[in-house]
C-alpha cells in the first residue's frame, strides 16, 4: 500500500529529523524552509523540496510545521489559510497551552484538521525507540494520520483539548529543568574542590535516577492531597538538611540561586505545622 505524503515546513535541527523519518520510512515526503539549501540534504534521500509555502502545502494532506515559535507558525501559516482548508495540520513547535488552543481555533475557522504536538527527544533521537511525541486535539485527524507520526517516535495521544499536549511537554520541561538545576549546582559544588567529573557524575546520574522512582509515589500524594500517609523523610528533618545545602554552597564561594526557592518553601511548610509529614506538601504552597 502507498504511503501518504507528508509536508514538513522548518528544517531546523528538528524539523530536518522529522523529514528525514518520513522520507527514510517511505512517505512522498515535500520539505520548505524559510533560508534556502537547507533542504538539499533532504533532497539526496528522496524528498521535493518546494520554492514556497503554498506549494509546499499543497502537496500533502498531512503538514507537519517546526518552527523556532509560535509567532514564526503564525507569520508562516497566516497567508496560506485557504491552501491549509481541508488538510490536516500537525503543529510539534514548542508552545505554551493558550498558543496550542489559539492555533486550533484559527484552523477551526479556516477549515483545517488542527494536532498539537509536544517532542519529547532531541533531533538524533527522533524514529529512535528512547523518542516520544505527545499529541492533542483533533483525534480523527491524529488515528488518520498515527501510522506516518510513528514513525517519529512513541506517539501519546493526550486529549482532544488541544492545550493538552502542551501542558503535558510544558511540564515534562519543568521536570527536566528542575533535575539540571540540582544537577548542575552538585556538579559546581564539586568541581570547588576539584573533584574529578569523570568519578563523580556517574555517582550522579545514579543517585538522581534512583531518587525518580519515587515520583509515582510523589504523585499520588499530591493527586489526593494526603502528605501525611507513610511518610518516612519527613520535612522537618529535610527542612534542617537543607540549611546544610545552602551553608555549604555559601562556605564553597559557590552561589544557591539555583536551589534557594526549596529552602524557605520547606520552612514554611514545617513552621504551618506539616513538619511530620512528606516534603511534597510544599505543593500546597504554590497554589495561587
Ligand atoms: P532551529 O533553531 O534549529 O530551527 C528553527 C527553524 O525555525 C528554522 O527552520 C528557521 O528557519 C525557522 N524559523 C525561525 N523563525 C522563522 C520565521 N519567522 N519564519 C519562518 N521560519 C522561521 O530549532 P529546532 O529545529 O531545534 O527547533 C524547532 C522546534 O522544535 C522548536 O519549537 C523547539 O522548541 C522544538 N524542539 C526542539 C528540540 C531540540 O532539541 N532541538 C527538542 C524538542 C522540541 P531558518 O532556517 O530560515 O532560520
Amino acid at each position: 500500500m502507498s504511503k501518504s505524503p507528508v509536508t514538513v515546513l522548518g528544517l531546523g535541527a528538528m524539523g530536518t529529523a522529522l523529514a528525514t523519518a518520513f522520507v527514510t520510512g517511505g512517505h512522498p515526503t515535500t520539505v520548505w524552509n524559510r533560508t534556502p539549501g537547507k533542504a538539499e540534504p533532504l533532497a539526496a534521500l528522496g524528498a521535493a523540496a518546494a520554492g514556497d509555502v503554498a506549494a509546499a502545502v499543497t502537496a500533502s494532506e498531512l503538514v507537519v510545521v517546526c518552527l523556532l515559535d509560535h509567532d514564526s507558525v503564525q507569520e508562516t501559516l497566516a497567508p496560506v489559510a485557504a491552501e491549509l482548508a481541508g488538510r490536516t495540520l500537525v503543529n510539534l513547535t514548542n508552545g505554551t497551552p493558550a498558543q496550542a488552543r489559539e492555533m486550533a481555533r484559527w484552523a477551526a475557522g479556516h477549515g483545517i484538521a488542527y494536532v498539537d504536538g509536544g517532542i519529547m527527544a532531541i533531533p538524533p533521537g527522533i524514529g529512535t525507540a528512547q523518542a516520544f511525541l505527545l499529541y492533542s486535539g483533533s483525534r480523527p485527524a491524529f488515528d488518520t494520520f498515527a501510522p506516518a507520526l510513528e514513525l517519529l517516535g512513541t506517539p501519546h495521544f493526550v486529549g482532544e483539548d488541544p492545550g493538552l499536549a502542551a501542558l503535558h511537554d510544558i511540564a515534562l520541561l519543568s521536570g527536566m529543568y528542575g533535575m539540571f538545576a540540582g544537577a548542575f549546582h552538585a556538579l559546581a559544588l564539586v568541581g570547588t574542590e576539584r573533584v574529578p567529573a569523570a568519578e563523580f557524575a556517574p555517582m550522579l546520574r545514579d543517585f538522581v535516577t534512583a531518587m525518580a522512582a519515587g515520583i509515582p509515589h510523589y504523585a499520588h500524594q499530591i493527586e489526593t492531597g494526603d502528605y501525611a500517609s507513610g511518610v518516612v523523610s519527613n520535612i522537618a528533618m529535610q527542612s534542617a538538611g537543607f540549611t546544610n545545602l545552602l551553608d555549604t554552597a555559601e562556605s564553597q564561594g559557590l552561589s544557591a540561586e539555583l536551589l534557594a526557592a526549596l529552602g524557605p518553601l520547606m520552612a514554611r511548610r514545617v513552621a504551618e505545622g506539616h513538619g511530620a509529614e512528606d516534603v511534597t506538601g510544599i505543593v500546597e504552597l504554590l497554589k495561587r
